[in-house]
């Protein structure tokens, strides 16, 4: 990565057509528009609490140094603010008079009220800027390393900053916007939160095949979202057409890997709610959120459901009982072995040798009691259970 330190770049000069956004919150533009305060992948404006825009403001006229700052350089003359935005943008709002800060009277002044020696003071400070160009995964590890002293950006805020550009802008448009009243909808389906770059992150995951960095390389530049869009919206209303009720246990599956596999195959959402409903109730399915792929598969893979097993006692009575019936027959205690013809057929098997089973299956309606539980050697358990 080649890095430039810059002594020369002044507040006044960042402050030449700096642009504060109110209702978002944050710092746009600086450096006779060169620069971007806040890049789309950037976290809002935090410093406005007339406590650590102060202190900056204070620091600034004491003299103190602001800190190293880093910017990432776009092309020859377009920048934007790696790390520094907050203190960017709270002298800009200063000298903009969004602010005041105290005079030694106690009195509330704005820039434009302060003696002009301290606004002097103010304008001509200088900065430490790094200027940074490298490559795309060096910038990715250097980002890491800066803000491990902050909230540590996840994964998807680091690559929105590794491949900022308009469709990273336009993709935040769309799955970033909380005001986006989709977010709710697709909230049944995704989880994590809209402005954690999580629902963002999905519809990314969904269209690349879980290539994320790729895709989003590929796209840098495209100036329409489109197929994402398309592609994330026809897995939500797969998944709502197939599933017409919204249960919790929705958010959050796999969506997109499910329509991959699914969507060829055709369903009736009438029945489908049905054998939801009947599986929700069934006290044996531990696993609620297997219920779906379940049901898409064809109610064949019990395992997703986590069916309930028969406890140890329940194991340990049925084992004494068929044991002591066995021994008085002067058969196998395995009730299949014992029908066989080879040296098996009068085996008595010890617990640990045995597997408990469903004699009426679990998914034919037997229960896990007692009464439908059979202890079988664990060659015939395991036979059976691949019915
Ligand atoms: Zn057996």
């Amino acid at each position: 990565m080649k890095t430039t330190l810059r002594t020369d770049i002044t507040v006044k000069a960042i402050c030449d057509g700096f642009v504060y956004n109110e209702l978002e919150g944050k710092g746009l533009f600086g450096l006779s528009g060169k620069l971007t305060i806040q890049p789309e992948y950037q976290r809002n404006y935090i410093y406005a609490d007339g406590k650590r825009d102060v202190a900056v403001i204070e620091s600034i006229l004491k003299g103190y140094p602001l800190g190293l700052i880093y910017f990432n350089t776009v092309s020859a003359d377009k920048f934007e603010v790696l790390d520094g935005q907050q203190r960017i943008t709270s002298f800009g709002r200063f000298v903009s008079n969004k602010f005041a800060i105290k005079d030694e009277n106690g009195m509330e002044q704005y820039f434009s009220g302060i003696a002009k020696d301290k606004q002097e003071i103010i304008l001509n400070t200088k900065l430490l800027i790094y200027e940074c160009e490298g490559t795309e995964s060096e910038i990715k590890e250097w980002f890491r390393t800066i803000n491990i002293s902050g909230v540590p950006l996840n994964n998807q805020e680091l690559l929105n900053a590794v491949y900022s550009g308009p469709f990273v802008t336009l993709g935040k448009e769309e799955f970033s916007n909380t005001q986006n009243a989709n977010i709710q909808k697709w909230g049944a389906y995704v989880s994590g939160s809209a402005n954690r770059q999580e629902f963002l992150e999905r519809a990314l995951d969904w269209v690349s095949k879980g290539n994320i960095g790729d895709y989003m390389s590929k796209h840098r530049f495209d100036t329409n979202i489109n197929e994402l869009k398309t592609y994330f919206n026809s897995v939500i209303d797969w998944a709502s057409t197939v599933f017409t009720d919204v249960e919790s246990e929705m958010r959050g599956l796999e969506w997109g890997r499910l329509y991959e596999t699914y969507k060829k195959k055709p369903y009736s959402p009438q029945q489908v709610s049905e054998q939801v409903k009947t599986l929700y109730a069934d006290p044996y399915v531990k696993n609620r959120k297997g219920i779906f792929e379940y049901i898409l598969g064809g109610s064949t893979e019990t395992k997703l459901l986590e069916v309930r097993v028969f406890d140890e006692a329940t194991k340990k009575s049925v084992y004494a009982i068929q044991t002591a019936e066995a021994e008085k027959k002067g058969v196998s205690n395995c009730p299949l072995c014992a029908l066989g013809h080879d040296s098996n057929k009068t085996k008595i098997w010890k617990l640990a040798e045995m597997d408990a089973d469903h004699v009426t299956a679990w998914s034919k309606g037997g229960a896990t009691d007692t009464k439908n539980c059979q202890m079988l050697c664990k060659t015939h358990n395991r036979a059976k259970g691949n019915k």
